[in-house]
């Protein structure tokens, strides 16, 4: 009631045309990121529409973007990142866990490690299950395949002619290829397609890189639409605020070159600013958890206890081996010759080492038989760093990491400030629950199956990290809280759903409010069992789909 009577009142967030540049859109879109790009192109291909796709960070002009690689390079790059950090978490020793996103054209999909992993059908029937109609696996399947272009070709479960390219890895790699023998020694099938009929076994990931290359939601979607010139796109444009008349979105207030702009939208405003900043920017507008926003001093246009709430992430444990033989890319960094080597291989025919993405080889396996869909994914890699984004080791070396899918802990998105270029505290509260702890330890155990397995032994001579040492449960549960680190898929504080917590309906229009939607990672209705870009992806392929029906 509160909040009711606040929403008809004039507040801080509403319209008050106190600067005089404003201009109108049919919608405005608040970050270019997986998703953002998407609605970019999808509403603004008819023409009939105008779109402004506002970005806080820049172009996509740093080389290393488009460096598969380069994601290495990326992963502390202040000019393209917003470098988050949690507040110290309980689960992990009290550490801070660094959390990258991506603030460039393209967001996330511009830094990250380019996986092409959809997850399980299971997880969208559960979607549906909890009440998301239109979101089944059946129903997403064809969007998947709407935004693919699957070098492959087309089958059941794929699609062509899409806009985002999905190809197989451009190099030969021994290492990464005994790591799939040796775990199907260890009893785990051998799987083709991670994205097919089923997710579970061992095999090559697929990456979203066009004839080696990154293909982002920026190069993918935003490209081949930013002649038309019903697009219009502002780079540098923070958006601080959305403004309201009632309980109707109406503008959105955003800061570029230092002066203020406001945008107004005739139809509607899509928030597509990610699982951080999306909850953030809906609290900084008025829409949050009213206690929260009184703390802060911002009027309350509508007391939604869920956003921010409910926030979701995949932990992972890296096992760092020492391999035997000289065929890892620490050899390869490590040697000048070879170094200048990989990039002439490179830049004359985009193969060789710097087309290695976030893993090359994988697995997905269940902990325990009673399970229905595996619950670990193992990313492996042919390199190995004492952290990720940091400097290779001197010595030969690769790395496999433990993620557990489908984690029981929730977190929470709180904004600190009311002044918008403050980060927000992000929370997860990684390995709160006991599941997610047994799931580790157990995942550890068979993964040094895998790595102890035949075709693994001429590389692999010894455990360097945790060692073998480590071994009873309390100590790989100790290892895990050490060293545990983000898989880089936070979603759900905006989460879709119809119970008094969720934030979005099954159109991902903002309950309670007009002329609102929330369009990204954060309307997940729980964290997929897989990596989140493309998800993302079809999320906004979907949503795209809905907005233009619901503007006929
Ligand atoms: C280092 C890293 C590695 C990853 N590896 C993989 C992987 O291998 N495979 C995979 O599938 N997924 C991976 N992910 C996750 C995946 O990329 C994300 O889940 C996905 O990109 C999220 O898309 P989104 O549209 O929700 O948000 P984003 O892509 O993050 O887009 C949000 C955009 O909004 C902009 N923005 C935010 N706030 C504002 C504001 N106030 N005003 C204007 N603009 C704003 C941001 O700058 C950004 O461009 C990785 C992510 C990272 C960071």
């Amino acid at each position: 009631m509160e909040a009711l009577r606040a929403g008809k009142q004039m507040n801080n967030n509403q319209m008050n045309n106190n600067n005089n540049d404003a201009s109108e859109f049919d919608y405005v879109i608040v970050g270019a990121g997986s998703a953002g790009c998407v609605l970019a192109n999808r509403l603004s291909a008819d023409g009939k529409h105008s779109v402004l796709l506002l970005e806080a960070g820049p172009r996509d002009t740093n080389i290393w973007i488009h460096v598969p690689l380069g994601y290495g390079k990326l992963f502390k790059e202040k000019t393209v990142n917003w470098m988050y950090q949690t507040e110290p978490e309980p689960g992990l020793d009290g550490r801070q866990v660094f959390q990258p996103r991506g603030k460039v054209l393209g967001g996330s999909s511009s830094i990250n490690g380019l996986l092409y992993v959809r997850g399980q059908h299971e997880d969208y029937d559960r979607w549906r299950q909890r009440g998301n109609i239109g979101w089944g696996f059946d129903d997403v399947l064809p969007y998947f395949k709407k935004a693919e272009n699957q070098t492959r070709g087309a089958d059941d479960y794929h699609g062509i002619g899409g806009p985002l390219s999905v190809s197989d890895w451009r190099h030969a790699d021994p290492l990464s290829e005994a790591f799939v023998k040796a775990a199907v020694e260890a009893g785990i099938p051998f799987n083709p397609d991670f994205n097919g009929a089923t997710q579970e076994g061992t095999g090559f990931f697929q990456t979203t890189t066009r004839r080696g290359r990154r293909a982002s939601s920026a190069f993918s979607y935003l490209r081949p639409a930013k002649g038309r010139g019903n697009l219009h796109i502002e780079t540098s444009a923070l958006a601080q605020r959305l403004v309201f008349e009632g309980r109707r979105a109406r503008a959105v207030e955003y800061r570029q070159n230092g002066a203020l702009r406001t945008a107004r939208a005739r139809k509607e405003i899509l928030v597509s600013s990610g699982a951080y900043n999306s909850p953030q920017l809906l609290q900084l507008s008025g829409i949050g958890p009213a206690g929260l926003l009184k703390t802060h001093g911002i009027n309350v246009v509508l007391d939604a206890p869920g956003v921010g709430n409910d926030l979701q992430d995949h932990l992972q444990v890296r096992i760092v081996m020492r391999c035997a033989q000289r065929v890892t890319l620490n050899d390869v960094v490590n040697h000048p010759v070879r170094k200048v080597m990989a990039g002439m291989q490179y830049a004359a025919l985009r193969k060789g080492p710097l087309t290695i993405a976030a893993g090359t080889s994988g697995a997905f396996f269940k902990t325990d038989p009673r399970l229905a869909t595996p619950d670990i994914q193992i990313h492996f890699i042919p390199f190995s760093t004492d952290k990720m984004g940091e400097q290779l080791h001197p010595f030969s070396g690769f790395t496999a990491s433990v993620c557990q899918l489908r984690p029981e802990s929730r977190g929470s998105l709180k904004i600190k400030s009311a002044d918008p270029s403050v980060p927000p505290e992000i929370r997860i509260n990684y390995l709160a629950a006991e599941t997610d702890r047994t799931a580790f330890i157990d995942g550890i155990r068979i993964l040094r199956k895998i790595l102890a397995a035949p075709a693994l032994k001429p590389y692999a001579v010894g455990e360097v990290d945790p060692g073998p040492k480590v071994a009873s449960d309390d100590e790989l549960l100790d290892f895990c809280r050490r060293t545990g680190s983000t898989v880089y898929h936070p979603t759900s504080t905006c989460r879709m759903g119809n119970d008094p917590l969720a934030v979005v309906d099954q159109r991902l229009r903002v309950h309670g409010i007009e002329g609102l939607r929330v369009v990204d990672a954060s309307v997940m209705p729980d964290l997929m069992s897989g990596n989140t870009n493309a998800p993302t992806i079809m999320i906004a392929e979907k949503a795209s789909d809905m907005i233009l029906e619901d503007a006929r």
